[in-house]
C-alpha cells in the first residue's frame, strides 16, 4: 500500500467545544502522495487534452494529485469503448457476471484501509465515515451477487388465455449507462449505482465530481482486479456543464446524484432524447423524537442522523421535531453528546467528525447559520468555523428558534447544522416534517415501533428509519432508497435499483388457436365466442 497513513494515528482535535492543536503529531506537515501510485490511477481517465488541475486535500488545503481532464471528445470515445465492450458483456452468463460481483465484495474488504485512507484525504472526511464506503459497497456487491437471478431471469407470465397463449418477460440490458456522481460520498456514489448496471449487462462511462476523481478512479482499478473488462468502466473527469451533455447525448440511461438543481437540468435533457433517468437529490430531512421514545438512545441517532460526514451526506437530518414532554431531558442530552465530539483532521480513527469539502460549502453553511442567528436564533452550541484545524471546518451546530424567514428553516444547508423545534401533537410534527418541499429521508424515535411504524407511513420520504438514523433502510440492499417530490425520481437498491437498467421485452407464443377467428367461423361468431370465454374466465376468478 503505497498512500501516506497518519503518523500519530491520533485525531488532531478533541471536543467540539476545545480543540487543542499538537503540531508535532499532525499528518499534515509530512503528507504527499506517492506520485507513480496518483499516476496508475490518473491513466484510467479517458483523455487527451493535455490539460490538467491540482486537486487539493480538504483537510489541510495542500495540493494532493494533478487530475487530466477530458474533453467532449474524450467522452465520445469512453462512450466508443463502452459500447463495444458492452457487445461482448451482454453474451456472457449471469452467474460469470455475479461472481465478478462476489469477487468485487472480498477485495473491497481486502483493500479497505486503502480505499478509506484515499477518500479521508480527498475529502476530508473522518475515518469512521469513509469506512461507511467500502462497507456499502461490500454490501452492495454481495446483494445482487447473490440475487442475480431474482432479478433478472426471464419470467413467465399470465398469458390472455390459460394453456392456449404463453409469455415470457425478458430483462434486456439498456447498452451504455452513463453515471454523474457527487463529491460527499466519492467512492460509494462512483460504484454502488454502477455495479447492477454491469450485472445486468450494461457498460458506464462515468464522470465524478471533480473534487474527488481519485476515488471513484481507484473503484474503477478495483473493478478491473475483479475480473471486469476494463473498458466495460469507463472514467472521464471535468465540470460537469461541459462533460454533462455530451454523456446525455449518447447514454441510454443516465445515473445522477446530486442537487436538485442539477438534477433538474439534465432531466430536461434526458426527456429530449425520450431516455430515462434516475434522479437521486437534495433534502431537508426530518426526524421527529416522540414523547416515549428512549432519551439516550435518540439523542446518540440524533448526532449520527446530524453530523455524519460533517453533515454532507444527501440522508442527514437538518430539522428535528422533538415531544414537549421530553425537550428539554433531550435537548441537554442531544448538546452535551454533540459537545462530546471529537473534530480533527480524519485520517487516524477516533475522529467524530472532519472537514467540509470546500471552501464553496463551508460559505454556504456559515451564511446559513450567520443568517439565522442575525434573525433571532439562538446557537445551543457550535456556529463558528474553525480555522485553526483546517481551512473548511465547521463546529458541528444546534440552532433553537429557526423561523420560516430564515434561508435555513426550508433550504438545504447540507451540512453540520440543525434546526430543533418542539411539538406538542403528533399531527401537527408529522405535517410540520412534511412541509416543505423535498422528501428524501425521515427518522422516527419512539419505544412504540408499531405506532412509529403508523407515523411513518405519513411521512412524505422515501425512506424511513425508526429508532436509527438513516442506516436501517440505507444499509438494506433489498431496500429501494431515493426521493420523493423534489428529493428525486426513481429508486437505487433492490429490485427497483437493477430493474432501472433493463428494458422488459415481452414474448408472447400462442397454439392451437389463433386470437382471430378460427376453423372459418364469422367475425359475428368470434365475437360471441370471445364474450363466452371471457365471462367463463371472470366466474373462474381469473385475473
Ligand atoms: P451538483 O449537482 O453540483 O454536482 C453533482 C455532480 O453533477 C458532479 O459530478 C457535478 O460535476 C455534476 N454536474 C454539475 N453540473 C452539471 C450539469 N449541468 N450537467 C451535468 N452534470 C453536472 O451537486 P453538489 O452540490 O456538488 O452535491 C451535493 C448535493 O447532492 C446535495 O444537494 C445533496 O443532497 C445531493 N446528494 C444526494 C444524494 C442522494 O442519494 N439523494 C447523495 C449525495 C448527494
Amino acid at each position: 500500500m503505497s498512500l501516506p497513513s497518519d503518523p500519530s494515528n491520533t485525531p488532531t482535535g478533541s471536543s467540539a467545544t476545545e480543540f487543542p492543536h499538537d503540531p508535532e503529531h499532525d499528518p499534515r506537515a509530512s503528507y504527499a502522495f506517492e506520485r507513480e501510485y496518483v499516476r496508475a490511477l490518473t491513466d484510467r481517465i479517458v483523455t487527451t487534452t493535455g490539460r490538467s488541475v491540482t486537486a487539493y486535500a480538504p483537510s489541510t488545503g495542500q495540493p494532493l494529485a494533478t487530475i487530466p481532464q477530458s474533453s467532449a471528445e474524450d467522452v465520445a470515445e469512453a462512450f466508443a469503448r463502452a459500447r463495444r465492450a458492452q457487445k461482448a458483456w451482454a453474451q456472457t452468463s449471469l452467474d460469470d457476471r455475479a461472481e465478478k460481483l462476489l469477487r468485487l465484495h472480498d477485495l473491497v474488504l481486502d483493500r479497505q484501509d486503502e480505499i478509506i485512507d484515499l477518500i479521508c484525504w480527498e475529502s476530508g472526511k473522518a475515518r469512521k465515515n469513509a469506512f461507511d464506503e467500502p462497507l456499502h459497497i461490500a454490501l452492495t456487491a454481495r446483494y445482487y451477487g447473490r440475487t442475480a437471478h431474482q432479478h433478472l431471469d426471464t419470467a413467465g407470465r399470465m398469458g390472455v388465455f390459460p394453456v392456449l397463449t404463453r409469455v415470457q418477460v425478458n430483462r434486456v440490458p439498456k447498452g451504455v449507462v452513463g453515471i454523474i456522481s457527487p463529491w460527499n460520498y466519492p467512492f460509494t456514489m462512483a460504484l454502488c449505482d454502477g455495479l447492477p448496471a454491469l450485472l445486468a449487462g450494461n457498460a458506464v462511462v462515468i464522470k465524478p465530481d471533480s473534487q474527488t476523481v481519485l476515488s471513484a478512479l481507484l473503484a474503477a482499478q478495483l473493478l478491473e482486479e475483479a475480473g471486469f473488462p476494463r473498458d466495460l468502466w469507463n472514467v472521464v473527469a471535468g465540470a460537469g456543464r461541459e462533460l454533462g451533455t455530451p454523456m446525455i447525448e449518447r447514454a441510454d440511461y443516465i445515473c445522477f446524484t446530486g442537487s436538485t438543481a442539477t438534477g433538474k437540468t439534465i432531466a430536461k435533457q434526458c426527456a429530449e432524447r425520450l431516455i430515462g433517468c434516475s434522479l437521486e437529490l437534495g433534502g431537508k430531512n426530518p426526524i421527529l423524537i416522540l414523547r416515549d421514545a428512549d432519551i439516550d438512545r435518540a439523542a446518540e441517532g440524533a448526532v449520527r442522523a446530524t453530523f455524519s460526514n460533517a453533515g454532507q451526506l444527501c440522508v442527514s437530518t437538518e430539522r428535528m421535531f422533538v415531544a414537549d414532554q421530553i425537550y428539554d431531558r433531550f435537548k441537554d442530552r442531544f448538546v452535551a453528546k454533540t459537545e462530546a465530539m471529537t473534530l480533527g483532521v480524519g485520517i487516524g480513527w477516533g475522529v467524530d467528525m472532519g472537514s467540509l469539502i470546500s471552501q464553496d460549502q463551508l460559505d454556504t453553511v456559515t451564511a446559513h447559520v450567520e443568517d439565522a442567528v442575525a434573525k433571532g436564533a439562538t446557537v445551543l452550541t457550535g456556529g463558528k468555523a474553525r480555522p485553526d484545524l483546517g481551512p473548511f471546518f465547521f463546529e458541528p451546530t444546534i440552532l433553537e428558534g429557526v423561523t420560516p424567514e430564515m434561508t435555513c428553516f426550508e433550504n438545504e444547508t447540507f451540512g453540520p447544522v440543525i434546526s430543533l423545534y418542539r411539538f406538542h401533537d403528533e399531527a401537527d410534527a408529522v405535517a410540520r416534517a412534511n412541509a416543505g418541499e423535498y422528501g428524501l429521508n425521515g427518522s422516527i424515535y419512539s419505544r412504540d415501533v408499531r405506532r412509529a411504524r403508523l407515523i411513518a407511513g405519513q411521512i412524505k420520504c422515501g425512506t424511513v428509519n425508526i429508532n436509527e438514523a438513516f442506516a436501517a433502510t440505507f444499509a438494506s440492499i433489498d431496500a429501494p432508497m431515493g426521493g420523493m417530490r423534489q428529493s428525486g425520481l426513481g429508486r437505487r437498491q433492490g429490485t427497483e435499483g437493477i430493474l432501472r437498467y433493463t428494458e422488459t421485452q415481452s414474448v408472447g407464443s400462442q397454439r392451437l388457436v389463433p386470437i382471430a377467428p378460427f376453423l372459418g367461423m364469422s367475425d359475428e361468431t368470434y365475437a360471441k365466442v370471445m364474450t363466452a370465454s371471457l365471462r367463463l374466465l371472470n366466474k373462474l376468478g381469473k385475473a
